[in-house]
């Protein structure tokens, strides 16, 4: 197997440094957990990326979720064509906002209200203040692992148990902005119950990736996501799911509807954005009508439910509707996963396969991973060298052994079968 000629990424990642921080625009992006520099890429098509040398690569990242059906899907394509020729923002309302909290309430009935943002940062943000105001208590939990978006009251790191402090996880974060937020064990609902009874009162809300996918995949054990809502209805506290990676991910009705579980408040992001920027929070009409302006809990944003993100967002969708979709989403997703176990079980190699619908993940280790101290006893040496194996081989992984598998409607099963046959290649280096 030769070695990949990427003499241009090497060169625009030198050029981007003295520029953009890093050279990147967001941090995993730059390949800092498994080594070497980050490719470059000049354009995607199916389930394909071309980097700026030329190489092509079966992607699965998706752009860490969005592109459930592909890249640069024809139909999706379309309608931003159309919208951009209309004019690109108009600070006033239009009717592709009303349609798009439609398709979304469809087919998560929980969203009674929906307001759009720009990410999902901006959506677990504006979910917190919610349940602040609307509570009129300040602390949240959330739980170690669990991604949320660069929220400063979210980044940080738990303490030596739930009686400690927490740290923030980033410079610039004062402890002050932290003090409210408890950190727990994912998968514990002793943690949570035991830190309820004692102060259920001072709780906002409990924030949580219903089936967490920012450690790897990482699936609630049975009981933990109905024990939250139990524990959180006992104490009047909002429960938020954080669905900004699984709506329309793992079903269109995303993990609450597979679980059978209905949320105060969702967030949102990724798929619903059709692969241009969107975030979006809603939930329970009494608690979303306290926002502004039919509340008082300040929220805005001058691009919020632009009209281009909004017809991106629509077409997807829709087309998402056609549940024949995830029936071969399944299917694919269930050959590639399947197929990488076998590749370990027949090399002996130590891992631990997670899978919910579309999103996967080949941990490096011996043990089941149910939680954040499991997951980082990792072997992620193991995981940089299959990382770069399947990269010069032509399969574009994320580069983080703590990030999800995705697999889109343009994946074929030559290339799901090609992607294990590498793999297979691969752990004979290990
Ligand atoms: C990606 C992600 C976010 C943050 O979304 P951005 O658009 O990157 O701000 C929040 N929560 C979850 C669960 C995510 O996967």
């Amino acid at each position: 197997m030769s070695k990949l000629i990427t003499e241009k990424s090497k060169k625009a990642f030198a050029e981007a440094q003295t520029f953009i921080p890093g050279g990147v625009n967001s941090p995993v992006r730059a390949f800092g957990a498994v080594g070497g520099t980050p490719i470059f890429i000049k354009s995607g098509s199916g389930c394909c990326l071309t980097d700026v040398d030329d190489n092509r690569y079966v992607d699965y990242v998706g752009s860490w979720g969005p592109l459930i059906l592909g890249h640069a899907e024809p139909r999706i394509v379309k309608k931003i064509h159309d919208a951009v020729a209309r004019g690109t923002s108009y600070g006033a309302p239009t009717e592709a906002e009303i349609k798009l909290a439609q398709l979304i309430k469809e087919a998560m009935p929980s969203l009674e209200r929906v307001r759009m943002v720009n990410s999902g940062t901006e959506a677990t943000m504006s979910a917190i203040r919610l349940a602040r105001g609307f509570t009129k208590r300040d602390a949240v939990i959330k739980f170690e692992g669990c991604y949320h978006g660069h929220v400063d009251s979210l980044l940080i790191q738990a303490g030596s148990g739930a009686m400690t402090l927490g740290t923030p996880t980033s410079p610039g974060v004062p402890l002050d902005f932290i003090k409210h937020t408890i950190s727990l064990p994912y998968n514990d609902i002793d943690a949570v119950h035991e830190v309820c009874e004692r102060r259920g009162k001072d709780i906002a809300c409990i924030i949580v990736e219903a089936v967490a996918g920012n450690m790897g995949v990482v699936l609630p054990k049975k009981g933990y996501l109905e024990g939250l809502r139990e524990i959180t209805r006992k104490h009047g506290i909002v429960l938020i799911f954080d669905e900004v990676m699984t709506g329309f991910r793992v079903a269109p009705g995303g993990v609450q509807s597979l679980y059978h579980i209905t949320p105060d408040l969702t967030t949102l992001g990724k798929i619903i954005g059709g692969g241009l920027p969107v975030g979006a929070y809603g939930g329970k009409k009494e608690i979303m009508d306290s926002v502004s302006p039919s509340g008082p809990i300040y929220q805005a944003g001058t691009l919020s439910g632009n009209p281009v993100a909004m017809a991106a967002g629509i077409v997807t969708l829709e087309i998402l509707k056609d549940s024949a979709i995830y029936k071969t989403l399944e299917e694919k997703s269930n050959r590639l996963a399947a197929g990488m176990e076998k590749v370990c079980r027949d090399a002996g190699i130590p891992a631990y396969h997670t899978r919910l619908g579309s999103m996967l993940c080949t941990f490096f280790t011996d043990l089941p991973v149910t939680d954040y101290a499991t997951a980082r006893k990792c072997d992620t040496k193991r995981y940089a060298k299959f990382f770069h194996g399947m990269l010069e081989r032509g399969f574009y992984f994320a580069p983080s052994q703590f990030e999800a598998v995705f697999v889109s409607t343009a994946h074929g099963e030559k290339e799901i079968d090609s992607t294990i046959d590498a793999f297979r290649e691969v752990v004979k280096g290990f």
